[in-house]
């Protein structure tokens, strides 16, 4: 894929139209709106489709993998709560957008991906983009132990289950947002650790997510 990090004035006018449809949609935490209107989310198509890159859709970037829906990356971005320096564990980076979000709200983000050509493009384009997120190849489905504990953790595939190896990697008043459910659907949940010992689970919308892979996944 050809990429062009060019942004006009007619993708600049698109994306703010975009942060306007999504306020619509319901996303009312303007910093996340905020970080939504300063990611040129057309970098990441090849020019011809550059037509699409503002549209409220997922849409296949190759390898046989999508880059998610706006407002996907809006709701679940917007239940995170992230504070400037917050640690945060993001598994599945696809293309990257979602992490670019959550580094314009000022996170410092590890993210991981278990395919390798995905993994590849990604940590070409991002830098070039500027966003400097710590990139890792493997299946995040068992975390990243090594680096935690997070002040929050997002699950952009979705899971049979919470797997209890996310929950041990999390703070106490972090956060973990991951979609459950099984292949046609999942909720999303979001679960707090309020203690050591004890999590308060919120079950939320429905969505449909590519399936989380792994040894804690399906
Ligand atoms: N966050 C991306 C965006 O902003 O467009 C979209 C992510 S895509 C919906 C889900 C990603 O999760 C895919 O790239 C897939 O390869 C990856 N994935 C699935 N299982 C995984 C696992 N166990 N570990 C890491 N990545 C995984």
């Amino acid at each position: 894929m050809a990429y062009k990090f060019v942004d006009k004035y007619r993708e600049q006018g698109a994306r703010k139209k975009l942060v306007a449809l999504l306020r619509e949609r319901g996303i009312s935490d303007e910093r996340v709106l905020t970080a939504i209107g300063k990611v040129p989310r057309h970098f990441f198509f090849d020019e011809t489709f550059w037509n699409q890159a503002y549209k409220d859709i997922a849409f296949p970037i190759g390898d046989g993998q999508t880059i998610s829906q706006p407002y996907t990356v809006a709701y679940q971005t917007e239940l995170l709560h992230i504070q400037k320096g917050n640690k945060v564990l993001e598994i599945g980076t696809g293309c990257g957008y979602q992490t670019c979000v959550l580094l314009e709200l000022g996170a410092k983000v590890f993210t991981i991906e278990r395919q390798e050509n995905l993994f590849r493009r990604t940590i070409q384009v991002l830098p070039k983009m500027g966003y400097h997120p710590q990139f890792f190849l493997g299946d995040g489905s068992m975390g990243i132990a090594e680096q935690a504990p997070y002040d929050k953790i997002i699950v952009t595939a979705g899971a049979p289950l919470v797997p209890e190896i996310l929950l041990k990697q999390l703070k106490v008043g972090g956060i973990l947002v991951i979609p459950v459910g099984d292949a046609n659907e999942q909720k999303m949940v979001t679960v707090l650790r309020i203690s050591e010992t004890e999590f308060e689970k919120i079950v939320l919308d429905t969505f449909r997510f590519v399936p989380l892979l792994g040894d804690q996944a399906w």
